[in-house]
């Protein structure tokens, strides 16, 4: 699988479907080692999830498939400078879940024993005391917490534009306004219409995020993905009072104090997303729920202002993690899409192994779990 194979004079060896992170990181990737790619994308670079999420650079609370991906990824988050020449605004200000009662802490110090016995020592339970120097304004409620300390954030959309950058330069060529309309496989090669321009490669990439299923799907490999919206919402600027990210074990709730004192809240807060529109509408009462939670936590913000609230469509699987490796129906395809509300973190990983997958035909990171096939026959 390796090597310039099948290119025409309008081709490539690799066409990457998708201009989100893991698309881009993909093409980034590929073009290093030495392949020929172009990248569709049908609107523009991170129009969608990979530019408008909350930047949470997040090992904590992972799927336990997931947790090696993204413990690779987040070394490479703290070298992403050395990766694409600009860090993108990378802060390694840790991640905390706090527990607000006994049944929250006995829940958390039992995933922390069950990751330790698989060798996982990167959540670390943290008590009342040492939450409260972490995040000393915090409502004295809180009696504990998990700690991810080398987690972090970064800014969405100075990532999307440094993966873009970094891609250009390693000679990718990427069509914006270009959505793949037609994919059918000839003489080996893979034929794909966009507008009125055709292109050709033996490889095809299927990163197409929340409409990788629907690819997926007209290459023989049914997925059962659900689109759906998540919202996140930003406050007026208020003197800072968190320095790590913070969420919650017992609720759906994460958040984030930038440097100039504006606050992003967030955390799995779920509306409703029409994909074929390609829009997700805010859901005003249910983030009001979500604003509450914070201030249940922080009583001092009650009279805090929201000033923004947005939503983004993201492709969510059953069990809640991505599909990534080969497609089983067609030769010549990888799948890597559905990241389910946290493929941000994974992205740098996910171009490693995706080009790993093509120039090797194999990886050394555990994919297993996300075969596209997992689920049957969808
Ligand atoms: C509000 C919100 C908050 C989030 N917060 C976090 C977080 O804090 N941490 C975290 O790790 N993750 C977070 N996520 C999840 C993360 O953003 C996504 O998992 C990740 O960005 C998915 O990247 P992607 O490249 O697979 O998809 P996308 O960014 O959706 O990119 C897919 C691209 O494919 C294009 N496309 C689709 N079909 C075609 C076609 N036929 N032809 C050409 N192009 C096509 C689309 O236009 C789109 O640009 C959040 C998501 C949202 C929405």
């Amino acid at each position: 699988m390796s090597g310039r194979t099948g290119a025409t004079s309008t081709g490539s060896d690799v066409l990457v479907i998708g201009g989100g992170l893991q698309g881009l990181s993909s093409a980034l990737q590929l073009a290093r080692r030495g392949l020929r790619v172009r990248l569709l994308e049908a609107e523009y670079c991170g129009r969608h999830a990979s530019g408008v999420n909350a930047g949470g650079v997040r090992t904590l609370g992972r799927h336990v498939a997931e947790i090696p991906l993204a413990l690779g990824a987040r070394r490479m988050w703290h070298r992403l400078r050395e990766l694409l020449g600009d860090d993108g605004g990378f802060v390694a200000s840790g991640q905390l879940q706090v527990a607000e009662n006994a049944a929250d802490q006995q829940a958390a110090q039992e995933r922390i024993a069950q990751l330790q016995a698989r060798g996982f020592t990167h959540e670390q339970w943290i008590d009342q005391q040492e939450v409260h120097e972490l995040v000393p304004s915090i409502s004295p409620h809180v009696v504990g917490g998990i700690w991810a300390a080398d987690d972090g954030y970064a800014q969405p959309y100075r990532v999307v534009t440094a993966f873009r950058l970094a891609a250009l330069r390693a000679g990718v060529q990427i069509h914006e306004g270009a959505a793949a309309t037609t994919v059918r496989r000839r003489d080996g090669v893979w034929q794909v219409e966009a507008g009125s321009a055709r292109y050709a490669a033996a490889q095809l990439i299927n990163t197409a995020g929340a409409w990788g299923a629907e690819l997926a799907g007209r290459l023989g490999d049914a997925v059962p993905l659900q689109p759906g919206g998540l919202m996140l919402m930003v406050t007026q600027r208020v003197a800072p009072f968190v320095r790590p990210v913070l969420g919650a074990v017992g609720r759906p709730l994460s958040f984030k104090q930038f440097d100039n004192g504006t606050v992003v809240i967030g955390g799995g807060l779920r509306c409703e997303a029409d994909a074929a529109a390609r829009v997700a509408p805010v859901d005003l009462a249910s983030m009001t729920r979500s604003a509450q939670t914070v201030v249940d936590l922080f009583p001092h913000l009650r009279d805090m202002q929201i000033v923004r609230a947005w939503a983004g469509v993201e492709g969510f699987l059953p069990d809640q993690i991505p599909v990534i490796g080969f497609g089983r129906a067609s030769p010549g395809v990888v799948h890597a899409f559905g990241f389910s509300a946290h493929g941000f973190e994974l992205s740098p990983i996910i171009g490693s192994i995706v080009a790993d997958l093509v120039e090797h035909g194999s990886t050394e990171w555990p994919i297993a779990p996300f075969a596209v096939d997992r689920f049957g026959a969808g």
